[in-house]
């Protein structure tokens, strides 16, 4: 991500003091809530999502448009869902540092009822941060790796309810500085591309996961997403007792989302836009594995795979 870090740190970002007294909240709710956890709610594998977040944050490293590391990004997401139904969307498109080609994937999970639920998040790194070895543990690398955990949640069978798609985006990052024709390069593509060909009205919620991974977990809440969609999330979360990693504070946050929001799609960009005191970790050679947990991937896989049983009831 992304664009609006300021309006964040204007919401949320006042200092360790308000974190901390929400931290303290979060534990003693978490801890309340374990002791009635539902049976009957889907139970994602956080630690198992970590795990493919450090494996492919080590195998691909940097991965800026162009790079090797991206090739090797391409490769590791061919070679996870290669029994799949794996699409691949490939375009060229102009940017600040001349023409680029790009590659979204997107891995279809087919259900039972009419309709699409898209689960998002880029996979790429910043090209302006080609020269630190920036790695992008949580921006991109987490996310990416919640992902993959969801298919092992999805693969196998046919949903009961909507169809499942994953999607990865690329260029979401600005080239240069963030725009609205210099960032998230993938999902305007898809965004027209799918407006087009039909997929775009199918699609009943499209879930924007990014910067998730951060072990002090706070969800802002986006005002430029779907307000019955986040609703509907925050529900999801109260069923685990997570709801206190949700929604505490609000943002306008520009990202994947955007496209599908200006087309008319129900959105919810879940972002964790306080990364470090005073974001210090975000877009810095800090954004390194050792700054994430396993339990704020569980917290948001949970809060999804439960946001899609709610979905496929409405
Ligand atoms: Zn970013």
């Amino acid at each position: 991500m992304d664009g609006a870090s300021g309006n964040a740190q204007a919401a949320g970002g006042k200092g360790g003091r308000m974190r901390q007294t929400l931290l303290v909240a979060a534990l003693a709710i978490a801890a309340a809530g374990s002791g009635v956890a539902a049976q009957n709610l889907p139970q994602f594998d956080g630690a198992k999502a970590l795990a493919y977040t450090r494996e492919y944050v080590d195998t691909t490293g940097p991965r800026w448009i162009g790079s090797p590391g991206h090739a090797k990004a391409e490769a590791f997401l061919k070679e996870q869902f290669r029994h799949d139904q794996l699409e691949e969307d490939t375009f060229t498109t102009n940017t600040p540092a001349g023409p680029m080609t790009m590659h979204n994937f997107i891995v279809k999970f087919p259900g039972k009822k009419d309709g699409i639920i898209v689960l998002a998040s880029h996979y790429e790194t910043n090209y302006p941060l080609r020269n630190i070895h920036y790695v992008g543990a949580n921006d991109g690398g987490s996310t990416t790796g919640l992902l993959i955990e969801m298919a092992n949640d999805l693969r196998g069978r046919t949903q009961d309810g909507y169809s499942v798609w994953l999607l990865f985006t690329d260029g979401e990052e600005a080239i240069k500085s963030w725009s609205n024709t210099d960032s998230v390069y993938g999902s305007r593509h898809l965004a027209e591309k799918w407006q087009a060909d039909g997929t775009l009205r199918r699609i009943q919620a499209f879930i924007l996961a990014d910067m998730l991974g951060d072990r002090d977990l706070d969800i802002q809440r986006d005002l430029n997403s779907t307000p019955w969609l986040e609703d509907l999330i925050d529900q999801a979360a109260t069923q685990y007792g997570w709801q206190s990693y949700f929604f505490q504070t609000r943002t306008y946050d520009e990202d994947d989302h955007i496209p599908f929001v200006r087309r008319g799609v129900p959105c919810a960009d879940l972002i964790d836009l306080n990364y470090g005191y005073d974001n210090a970790y975000w877009h810095t050679a800090q954004d390194t594995l050792d700054k994430l947990s396993a339990k704020s991937l569980t917290i948001a896989g949970d809060t999804i795979l439960e946001t899609i049983h709610l979905l496929n009831q409405r």
